[in-house]
């Protein structure tokens, strides 16, 4: 891989996904130097199933596309905002900050084709986090922005100027209506974070869910770094209660479906299974008798077998259906894993 600046910034936009990764960011302040022998030391992975890529970028780096009627959706690949486009004005959907300055393109695009206007006049935002919404900021102040209450407060907190805080609030249902357009927003409990909210396009089959289920991928290192386990395991199932056909999930560079929320669940629900089964029919002994009073070393490689017992399984049989099951599926059941343990207590024993 050559380190041209082009390289370097799709390898960005590519890399960034979920949460700020410190050596990315330090990759794009260009101060890390290409590894001399990344061939002979990186691991290799099982190849990507197409059905997980989407549609090509152009040479700007994005893909813009009709989802439904006047909503469309924006893509760089690895993140996802999506955009209504109304008699009065764009409601636009998130604004990941990879995506940046080519939202504005996108809609520029899809405005001058169609002969509408290209004005943002409303932000909505499906949950607090940096990634997806870094970008807002570039729209000005003259912009409504929509978010639930704890979005507020978790911007409030976070008091980062590139995303400036909801004007319009809700707590459990807003629908917002711009230009003779209908979205539905809902907070149905807590999920990935504990504002991540429901967005339901009822005139255009559409849901935008972002940070659950990741279309065609096994989720992000650790379960999407979800913090609330049980809620985000519950989150597919009030997504599929809604009507729809098409799903935005703001990752990776394709749009979702039905079928792709089933599968997903599958997954989730494989692991869990085999977690269940781990904790029952992997043996400690020899692990704590090896480490002795290193609690630590032993407590890490009885739970590393548990995770490999459960995970072995799953990254065999969703090779080749899900993109990268070989690279986080050991993460996300070690993550599941502790969600049995802690938030469901099985596996506990009580001291006789
Ligand atoms: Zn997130």
């Amino acid at each position: 891989m050559s380190s041209t600046p082009t390289t370097r910034r799709s390898f960005l936009a590519r890399g960034a996904v979920l949460a700020s990764v410190p050596a990315i960011a330090t990759l794009a302040g260009g101060v890390l130097a290409e590894p001399a022998s990344a061939d002979d030391t990186l691991p290799d992975y099982a190849p990507i199933p197409p059905s997980a890529l989407g549609p090509a970028v152009n040479a700007q780096g994005y893909f813009v596309g009709r989802v439904e009627k006047n909503l469309y959706w924006v893509t760089d690949g690895t993140y996802q905002a999506a955009f209504l486009t109304t008699k009065d004005g764009v409601v636009l959907f998130d604004a990941p900050p990879t995506i940046g300055d080519n939202l504005q393109r996108a809609i520029d695009e899809i405005a001058s084709a169609n002969g509408v206007s290209n004005k943002v006049t409303h932000i909505v935002y499906s949950h607090h986090h940096a990634d997806h919404l870094g970008a807002s900021s570039l729209f000005g102040r003259d912009v409504i922005r929509v978010g639930q209450i704890e979005t507020k407060r978790l911007l409030a907190r976070d008091n980062d100027p590139t995303r400036p805080l909801p004007d319009v609030t809700f707590e459990t249902h807003h629908t917002l209506r711009v230009g003779g357009e209908r979205i539905d927003l809902a907070w149905l409990g807590t999920n990935h974070t504990p504002d991540n909210s429901y967005i339901h396009f009822p005139d255009h089959g559409t849901l935008m869910l972002v940070d659950i289920v990741l279309p065609g991928w096994v989720p992000y290192n650790s379960f999407n770094l979800n913090e609330d386990v049980p809620g985000s395991i519950a989150a597919p199932a009030k997504a599929m209660a809604y009507p729809w056909k098409h799903f935005i999930g703001g990752h990776m560079g394709r749009l979702g479906n039905r079928r792709d929320i089933a599968v997903y669940q599958q997954y989730v629900n494989d692991l869990i299974d085999g977690v269940k089964k781990a904790l029952v029919a992997v043996d400690p002994t020899p692990f704590f008798a090896k480490y002795g009073n290193n609690a630590w070393a032993g407590v890490k490689t009885y739970q590393d077998a548990q995770v490999n017992y459960a995970a072995a399984p799953v990254i065999k049989k969703y090779t080749g259906i899900l993109a990268a099951a070989d690279v986080y599926t050991a993460s996300t059941a070690f993550v599941i894993l502790e969600s049995i343990r802690l938030d469901l207590g099985i596996g506990s024993q009580i001291h006789p």
